[in-house]
């Protein structure tokens, strides 16, 4: 299955206009781009390949709720995903795993594609990988049963710090996510042009979830350049395969 690149542009750009231009630098397949709600629409109108997701909803419906945006309206709106419990969420809005819990049904209701977003901050890392396991296994309780998702490891104090995990230790942590959930398991934190394919290139890793550089278009190029490389690489890879078993 091909490997999902999720961009969370977060708080970015300031206009509609910068908006439009940088969907269509990033409008390519196995693309999901998570921008903010309000651009949904017009975005939609000017990609054709990547998928659109938001990066936050309420849990209701409708209502007497105001400022809040509902999973149907995200649908209405071409957008099929819906970024879960990052933990800037957590952090500043005070998203506790049971509001993340009722997010999730929420979105599932609706039929939207989620990606749930879990990792644990240095306080716990700095005890070692057992103490961050049990951090995230603490966090994956929250997933209700039957709600089918993608999950994305994020340790917090990778997230916009420059300092990404260890491949190693993000593709161990990736397959105890996955003895958990059955999930499919993406990377983020700190991922750039420089170092995507450490990560791409684990075969356990199932993708990456990019914030900051996927809103800086030099960045921008770098990564779908290396995506490009590695992807040719394993065409090749697949070709050599397939003549010597001819
Ligand atoms: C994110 O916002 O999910 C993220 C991983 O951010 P950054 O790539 O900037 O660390």
């Amino acid at each position: 299955m091909a490997k999902i690149i999720a961009l969370n542009w977060k708080l970015n750009p300031a206009t509609e206009k910068e908006a439009r231009r940088l969907a269509l630098l990033s409008d390519k397949k196995g693309v999901v781009l998570f921008a903010p709600s309000i651009f949904l629409g017009s975005i939609a109108e000017k990609t054709t390949k990547a998928a659109l997701g938001a990066q936050n909803i309420f849990w209701e419906q409708r209502g007497a709720f105001t400022g809040e945006i509902s999973a149907s309206m995200v649908k209405s709106v071409g957008a099929e995903w819906i970024l879960v419990g990052h933990s800037e969420r957590r952090k500043y809005f005070g998203e506790t795993d049971e509001v993340v819990a009722k997010k999730l049904e929420a979105a599932a209701r609706a039929g939207l594609k989620i990606i749930l977003c879990v990792g644990e901050p240095w306080s716990i890392r700095k005890k070692g990988v057992e103490e961050a396991k049990k951090f995230v296994a603490r966090q994956l309780k929250s997933v209700p049963r039957n709600v089918s998702l993608i999950v994305a490891y994020e340790p917090v104090w990778a997230i916009g710090t420059g300092k990404s995990d260890v491949p190693e230790e993000s593709a161990a942590m990736t397959k105890f996510i996955k003895g958990i959930t059955g999930a499919r398991v993406l990377y983020g934190g700190s991922v750039q042009g420089e170092n995507i394919l450490r990560f791409l290139d684990r075969q356990e890793i199932d993708g990456v979830l990019i914030g900051g550089a996927s809103v800086n278009k030099t960045e921008l190029k770098k990564i779908f350049n290396q995506v490009q490389r590695s992807h040719l690489t394993s065409q090749n890879r697949n070709r050599e395969l397939r003549r010597f078993q001819a």
